[in-house]
């Protein structure tokens, strides 16, 4: 359970906003608000996962600090977002990595890194890691294809289960009835709405971010880590196709699907999560919580590391550079795989949450019309 006093300054800020209602243009959160005349927990931790901090209510707001009612609606909302994050882990025994995450993510990706680099040295040898491999198979010279496969695919199916049992537990916390989720239009509606990142427009000029002034670079460096994101995953299957069922093995040439897809892929991601680090280290932090910082940024730096080393190996695969890149590339993306359920990328799904819901009482609000 959130604690009390993250609980108590959540509904603070939303009945003065209730209120108010000047900010009901900016964001889901404000039209969501107005359903609603008083506040449940339920209906806090619906509202925190609903807002992406973009602060422009934080900017216009008459009573933000230094006013006396010191409201910060972003860091309010922000604060619970983390704590329903938490509670939302499975095993719970893990839920600890939610408050240390910045350290525990590079710790795991270090150890990641070093695991995957020792076993390869172990079982091929230095000679076969540090020389040169050319054509079919190239990559499975130097790990072989079941040490590469087995783990992965584990890692995939761990993924799934806890990821859906994350849902499920956030959906029963801070949405309602299990039926609404499987609303079709509320689906397709939500859907539509992340694809484009709606509501990282704001009211129409982007987000006060990273200080005042407004602008939509947050929206496109989001659109390029998300769309990068989706074709390095789509590269990926390719190549498993390919080499599952075609019996085509990597490594593929430049003009195949899962490279020119993954290179694209790959450069939206490295642009993206650099612009992020960038915007973040220039942030005004007043909107935003101190207790998520180390979450955001290591969530940003294993994008950057995962992108820049697939890239290298890409370019460098023809050298005796091949082995210790490989090596190293899988070791990031298992850290990447490993910390995801207990770190940022939890917010995509849980945002996605929200917005079903937010999309289904829209809905249903339009049809009483
Ligand atoms: S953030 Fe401030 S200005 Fe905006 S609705 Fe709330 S009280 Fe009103
Ligand atoms: S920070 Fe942005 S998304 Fe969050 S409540 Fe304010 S206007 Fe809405």
């Amino acid at each position: 359970m959130p604690s009390d006093k993250v609980l108590k300054e959540a509904d603070r800020v939303m009945v003065i906003c209730n209120a108010c209602r000047y900010c009901e243009g900016f964001c889901a959160v404000f039209p969501a608000m107005e359903r609603r005349r008083t506040f449940e927990d339920q209906d806090l931790k619906y509202l925190a996962n609903l807002c992406h901090n973009c602060r422009d209510c934080y900017y216009a707001c008459q009573y933000a600090p230094p006013h006396e009612y010191q409201l910060n609606v972003p860091r309010a909302l922000a604060e619970l977002r983390l704590e329903t994050y938490r509670d939302a882990v499975w095993p719970g025994v893990f839920a600890g990595l939610i408050k240390h995450n910045g350290p525990a993510v590079a710790s795991i990706t270090v150890l990641s890194i070093a695991a995957v680099l020792l076993l390869t040295i172990v079982f091929s040898g230095p000679p076969t890691v540090f020389s040169t491999h050319l054509g079919e198979n190239a990559f499975y010279r130097v790990i072989p294809y079941a040490l590469m496969v087995i783990p992965f695919s584990s890692l995939a199916i761990y993924l799934i289960v806890v990821f859906l049992i994350g849902l499920n537990r956030f959906w029963r916390d801070a949405a309602g009835k299990p039926a609404d989720f499987t609303d079709f239009r509320a689906n397709g509606r939500a859907l539509w709405d992340a694809l484009r990142l709606k509501y990282l427009a704001g009211g129409g000029y982007g987000c006060n971010y990273p200080d005042e002034r407004f602008s939509h670079i947050r929206r496109w460096l989001h659109h390029c880590v998300f769309y990068g994101f989706l074709l390095c995953l789509t590269s990926t299957t390719i190549a498993a196709i390919y080499d599952h069922f075609l019996h085509r093995p990597a490594p593929y040439p430049v003009l195949s699907w899962p490279v020119v897809l993954g290179t694209i892929g790959g450069v939206a991601l490295l642009v993206g999560s650099a612009g992020l680090l960038y915007l973040k280290a220039r942030m005004d932090s007043q909107p935003a919580t101190p207790r998520s910082l180390g979450m955001d940024i290591g969530f940003l730096v294993l994008l950057f590391l995962t992108s820049l080393s697939g890239l290298l190996l890409l370019i460098l695969r023809e050298t005796p550079a091949m082995g210790t890149l490989l090596a190293v590339h899988l070791g990031i993306v298992m850290g990447l795989f490993v910390t995801m359920p207990y770190g940022k990328f939890i917010h995509a799904i849980f945002r996605y949450a929200a917005l079903v819901k937010n999309a289904h009482e829209s809905l249903r609000e339009d049809n009483s019309r």
